[in-house]
């Protein structure tokens, strides 16, 4: 007799033959044994309740009811035929009705006899009917390891077409239940079976695929989420610990001349309680032997380039450069000038190298990087070309989310013996259960407090037709000194439409803010760079009233002056942008505005997203709006969403389990960091086991 493990091919299971197999692994991925026992349903059909004729209401959902067949029927229609059978129990009569198969479905039933029908009904002319019921004899029905709670199995058509639907799915899953005697290996720890008062993984796993009732479904949900979410998190802190004890960082003891000089000499501002607090993180960091790698989380406006400023100079007080990377030009170039500008009176060099640095310039600063002249170089991806040698680059810091890539180049940067210290600076708030399952295992310093004397910005939402007053208000404020964005969406650079309304509506703006009176600049991803930086510049001395742009202004420019930020079809743009976008401005001591301008007809998302931005002005809080309405692949794009195809645990909904999923995972890797005390053994298996066979776990790493 075969001996059947988890890894063995769907094909040997009874009831899949190849044909099967086939279709198992090209539909839904299942290639083994173990990967059909972890195909959980997607949802249940309540099977406890019964019901009788006589309850049966016009509105019903799917209901259960016992009861005979006394008589069928044949009758005849336009095209074919229907079958008819009158179902009677103790309480009344009803009709069970055929439109396809009539022949074969009348062959094959039975008269008088008691049978489990379940299905839809209908109801006419005072008689109830059910089209095409499915039906168990009872005696099979008490018979069958089946359960109250009827399991629904995701499908796609090509299946359901070939006959493969629920029922099929469950009896082999049935049948792969009976290969392994319901003998399924625990992996959670006893402890944390207790703690958490968890059902084994047998029970777990035989009432997620037979619930017997709902609340060992519920139960089995439980567990089964925890653990998915336990694992993952138990990876990425194990990754954490293994990095900090194994990858060595570049020691920065000294907090030097530059650092000092700069702190006590130029810095423009006392920094924030928050900005404080999150420099010292960094500094024990630093001050440590393994390589930092930290994501800073703060809200637009918060101040995280002065603590990036900060943390470079500390790599130059320890002979290091430092790499400041944006995620386009705009930004890139707006970072670099604030920066030259707040280190005017230093003799700290800082050059800017992005995808239009000239080829002199670009042989200047590569050269310039290997004699280690160039203490700070900042830049868009340019800097993680080939091309671009350090001397010894210490820290490279990275104001985007997208840490993948640069993670790999920091490898790559590796002329040195070690790695340089990473610090990953986010350009949106990222919700707490995200951050947890994308970053787990990086560590986190949380900016959570404004500078002082920001005025909050008040935010209206106007539609179209009131557009007459908005200009208006745009007119007033520009009489006060004021400057004012106005932002057209371009979701698709190539998007014709987009820049036709683009072009339109600085026309139609050009016409009412007439020259002289009102000078108006345009910026968009189209114009060559040095027009763009040359309209910039134009907007950022006030020698123009209003910036109409696209996006290319939405990450990142300061210019403190500009107080209204007009957003045009504002529907159009996502939460997190709107917010980006609002933080534009707000940036000095005026009271500032966000102005979204919407269409009247709006869908349910977009009107919670126009709320939600009038109503808040927390990152943190918009962020967890965003997350509920497009779910975290959208949110964070599909390179990083990978670790997020949950089988079973939803980190929106699920985010209480996730807490404590990873409390658990760090408390038991504090503990036992390589997990070889004896009450771990079933969790180190577990994990051994995963780490060779998920395609899940293959994302994180
Ligand atoms: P973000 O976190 O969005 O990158 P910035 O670093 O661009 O924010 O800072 C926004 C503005 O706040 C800048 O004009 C900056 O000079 C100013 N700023 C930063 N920190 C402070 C502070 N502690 N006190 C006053 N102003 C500050
Ligand atoms: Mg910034």
């Amino acid at each position: 007799m075969p001996i059947y493990t988890l890894n063995t091919a769907i094909s040997y299971l009874k009831g899949v033959g190849p044909n099967r197999a086939d279709l198992l692994k090209s539909e839904l991925g299942i290639h083994t044994f173990g990967d059909l026992l972890n195909f959980f349903p997607n949802r249940y059909l309540d099977r406890t309740q019964f019901f009788k004729i006589n309850q049966l209401q016009q509105n019903s959902s799917e209901v259960q009811i016992v009861g005979k067949i006394t008589s069928l029927k044949t009758i005849k229609q336009k095209r074919g035929s229907r079958l008819v059978a009158t179902f009677i129990d103790e309480t009344g009569r009803m009709e069970l009705v055929w439109f396809r198969g009539a022949k074969w479905i009348k062959d094959s039933l039975k008269i008088n006899t008691p049978y489990v029908i379940f299905g839809k009904t209908n109801y006419f002319n005072g008689t109830y009917s059910m089209p095409h019921p499915e039906m168990e004899l009872v005696e099979n029905y008490k018979k069958n390891l089946r359960s109250a709670m009827q399991p629904i199995y995701p499908s796609t058509e090509k299946l359901t077409n070939k006959g493969i639907g629920n029922r099929v799915i469950s009896q082999i899953i049935q049948n792969l239940f009976q290969e392994f005697g319901g003998n399924f290996t625990e992996t959670l720890s006893r402890d944390v079976l207790e703690r958490l008062n968890l059902i084994s993984k047998r029970e777990a796993l035989l009432n997620i695929h037979f619930p017997q009732s709902q609340k060992l479904l519920t139960k089995a949900q439980f567990r089964l989420k925890f653990e998915e979410l336990f694992f993952i998190q138990l990876q990425l802190i194990r990754k954490k610990i293994v990095r900090k004890s194994k990858i060595k960082g570049y020691v920065f003891e000294n907090v030097g001349e530059h650092f000092n000089n700069f702190y006590n000499n130029h810095l423009p501002f006392e920094l924030t309680n928050a900005q404080k607090r999150v420099l010292k993180e960094i500094r024990k960091d630093l001050g440590s032997n393994a390589q930092m790698n930290r994501l800073l989380q703060g809200d637009v406006g918060s101040g995280k380039t002065m603590v990036a400023l900060l943390t470079m100079l500390i790599a130059l007080d320890n002979n290091f450069q430092a790499a400041l990377m944006a995620p386009t030009e705009i930004l890139a170039t707006q970072h670099y000038n604030s920066i030259v500008e707040l280190l005017e009176k230093t003799d700290i060099k800082v050059k800017l190298l992005t995808g239009s640095s000239k080829t002199k310039e670009r042989k200047e600063i590569h050269s310039a990087l290997e004699s280690g002249e160039l203490h700070i170089l900042i830049g868009t991806h340019a800097l993680i070309e080939d091309k671009v040698k350090f001397k010894n680059l210490g820290i490279a810091i990275i104001d985007e989310q997208h840490r993948f890539g640069v993670e790999q180049r920091s490898k790559m940067w590796l002329k040195n013996e070690l790695p340089p210290h990473i610090l990953v600076m986010t350009a949106t708030p990222i919700p707490r259960t995200l951050a947890m399952s994308l970053y787990g295992d990086l560590d986190i310093s949380v900016i959570d407090e404004l500078p002082p004397g920001r005025k909050a910005i008040q935010t209206a939402h106007r539609f179209d037709s009131q557009r007459l007053s908005v200009f208006k208000f745009l007119k007033d404020e520009i009489a006060k000194g004021r400057q004012v964005y106005v932002v057209y969406p371009l979701i698709n650079e190539s998007e014709a439409m987009d820049y036709k309304d683009l072009m339109d509506g600085f026309e139609s703006i050009s016409r009412d803010f007439p020259k002289p009176q009102y000078q108006v600049s345009i910026v968009h991803g189209k114009m060559k760079a040095q027009d763009k930086e040359f309209e910039m510049q134009r907007f950022l001395k006030g020698e123009t009233h209003i910036m109409v742009a696209t996006t290319v202004i939405e990450v990142g420019v300061n210019v403190p002056n500009a107080s209204v930020m007009v957003i045009e079809s504002a529907e159009r743009f996502g939460l997190s942008q709107l917010h980006q976008l609002r933080g534009r401005v707000g940036r000095g001591a005026e009271q500032s505005y966000c102005i979204l301008m919407t269409d009247f007809k709006l869908s349910a998302d977009a009107k919670t997203r126009m709320e939600t931005m009038v109503r808040t002005s927390d990152g943190f809080e918009i962020a967890e709006v965003d997350l509920k309405l497009r779910g975290p692949g959208n949110l964070m794009g599909k390179q990083q969403s990978g670790i997020l195809n949950l089988r079973i645990a939803d980190i929106v909904k699920d985010s209480q389990i996730l807490k404590s999923a990873r409390s658990f995972a760090i408390e038991i890797l504090t503990e036992d960091p390589a997990l070889n005390i004896p009450k771990n053994k079933v969790v180190k298996m577990a994990y051994i086991h995963l780490q060779k066979n998920s395609t899940v776990w293959s994302n994180i790493s």
